[in-house]
């Protein structure tokens, strides 16, 4: 079996993205919609050179615990603990905010190995988006544009690393 990562992080923040980017697809469902993507969508990732790895997409976390948003977060949150290594994505323009507090939160209580990825870092001081972070106390971070595939290679080494 491949080991799997989990993208978990707030609606909107660009997971969809990364998953088709990692996964050289389109099948994740990218909307501009927040919340868009609903169940589990699962991929493959085969990086040069590399072992493959399986991918999980999920949908955004929000926060609700009522309705289609609760059973949005348990699919999120369930990804996450089957999960050999986690991708905590926040979106680096906006900063943090109070759902990713909460993420983070019960990201601690399923302790798995969990690595930071700042996205949408294009056009911005990605070390100062980084920056906006530092409280969350993740040695392993990183900053990366989805949508330029900026920033890919070196999160597929640090993937590559933890698995
Ligand atoms: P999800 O809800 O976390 O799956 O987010 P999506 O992947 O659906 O992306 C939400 C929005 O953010 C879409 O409009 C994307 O085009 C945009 N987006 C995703 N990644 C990036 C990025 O790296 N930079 C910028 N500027 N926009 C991005
Ligand atoms: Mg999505």
């Amino acid at each position: 079996m491949l080991p799997l990562v989990a993208l978990v992080g707030r609606p909107n923040v660009g997971k969809s993205t990364l998953f088709n980017a990692l996964t050289r697809t389109r099948d994740a469902l990218v909307h501009d919609q927040p919340g868009v993507t609903r169940d589990r969508n699962y991929g493959v990732c085969r990086p040069e050179g590399q072992r493959p790895f399986a991918v999980v997409d999920t949908g955004g976390i929000a926060g609700e615990e009522e309705g289609l948003a609760g059973a949005t977060a348990r699919q999120s949150r369930a990804a996450a603990e089957e999960a050999d290594l986690v991708l905590f994505i926040v979106d680096g323009r906006e900063g943090p905010s109070a759902l990713d507090d909460d993420i983070l939160r019960w990201l601690r209580k399923a302790d798995r190995p969990t690595m930071l990825v700042v996205n949408k870092t294009d056009g911005i001081d990605a070390r100062a988006a980084q920056a906006e972070f530092a409280r969350y106390g993740f040695s392993d971070v990183i900053a990366i544009s989805s949508s330029h595939r900026v920033g890919i290679d070196t999160l597929l080494e640090e993937v590559e690393k933890r698995l």
